[in-house]
């Protein structure tokens, strides 16, 4: 299915675009672009966010990897506003090259790169100063889950422990063309200023939340047996019997913490008194 620009979305690129403008609207409100910062839209397509927010900043990079939504993109922003178009993936983009840092990140994002592209911004988090994402719900709803919920997993461990994030509503279908087969999702993302507790190896920490959810079914002891020794988790005070999703994102860097500074002291044993 084509239309008024002659360009047929495609299905590999997850091209559902937004044409509901209280939607768009919306969107656009909860985002709140403030002057001064640089603006960073990931897929623009046929600019159902980018032009009123052209309109309302004046300024916007884009990044796109449909080299063939360019020129809509160019001839659509015309006259509006100053767009600085980057045909790229995403996924390999070095947002540092935008400047000034701190950006403000906005994207109704390709659900099939949703995971992946989260993690590329994780990386970025420095740079980052607020994200309004649409996303799968269920995506959303795994980001935004707290431990002991269904929902809780790697992903919310990892970028709760990066970010505040806030499932701020949902967006039917309908609001799409094509329509997607899901319930979508806007997601605010804040990235927090002084993590409490802050992550002493950012690699070390990715490694054991891995390894829990990886098994996640059995008890956190046997998941990292050979990696975390349960004197460690006794003195967190984190039962031996906690399945991944028992644990705070709080708990996950504990251990990874103490893990570190095992590591760093020589130390791969529990001392008497079952400390770490
Ligand atoms: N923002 C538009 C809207 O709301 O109507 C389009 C959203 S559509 C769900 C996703 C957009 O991301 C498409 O324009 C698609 O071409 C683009 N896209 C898909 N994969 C991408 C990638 N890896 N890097 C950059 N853009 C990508």
């Amino acid at each position: 299915m084509s239309n008024d620009t002659g360009h047929r979305p495609r299905r590999r690129f997850g091209q559902n675009f937004l044409h509901d403008k209280q939607v768009i609207d919306q969107i656009i409100d909860a985002f709140a672009p403030e002057p001064n910062l640089a603006i960073v839209e990931i897929g623009p397509g046929k600019g159902a966010l980018t032009l009123p927010l052209l309109q309302k900043t004046g300024r916007v990079n884009v990044i796109e990897i449909d080299s063939d939504l360019a020129q809509i993109l160019i001839d659509k922003s015309r006259g509006i506003g100053d767009l600085q178009l980057f045909i790229n993936d995403a996924l390999k983009f070095d947002f540092s090259q935008i400047k000034p840092a701190p950006l403000q990140i906005i994207g109704n994002l390709p659900y099939n790169i949703s995971t992946p592209l989260m993690f590329h911004l994780l990386k970025n988090i420095s740079i980052i100063k607020s994200m309004v994402l649409m996303l799968q719900k269920e995506v959303a709803d795994r980001i935004c889950a707290r431990h002991n919920e269904a929902d809780y997993g790697r992903l919310s461990v990892m970028i709760q422990s990066q970010c505040q994030a806030e499932k701020l509503f949902t967006v039917p279908a309908s609001a799409f063309t094509p329509s997607p087969k899901v319930t979508s999702a806007v997601l605010k993302l804040l990235p927090l200023t002084t993590p409490a507790p802050s992550i002493d190896d950012p690699l070390l920490f990715e490694r054991i939340v891995r390894q829990a959810f990886s098994q996640r079914r059995k008890t956190i002891r046997n998941a990292w047996k050979g990696i975390v020794d349960p004197g460690c988790l006794e003195a967190l005070s984190i039962a031996p019997s906690f399945r991944a999703g028992n644990l705070s994102v709080d708990d996950y860097i504990n251990v990874a913490n103490s893990l570190y500074h095992q590591q760093n002291q020589g130390i791969t044993t529990v001392d008497n008194n079952g400390d770490c």
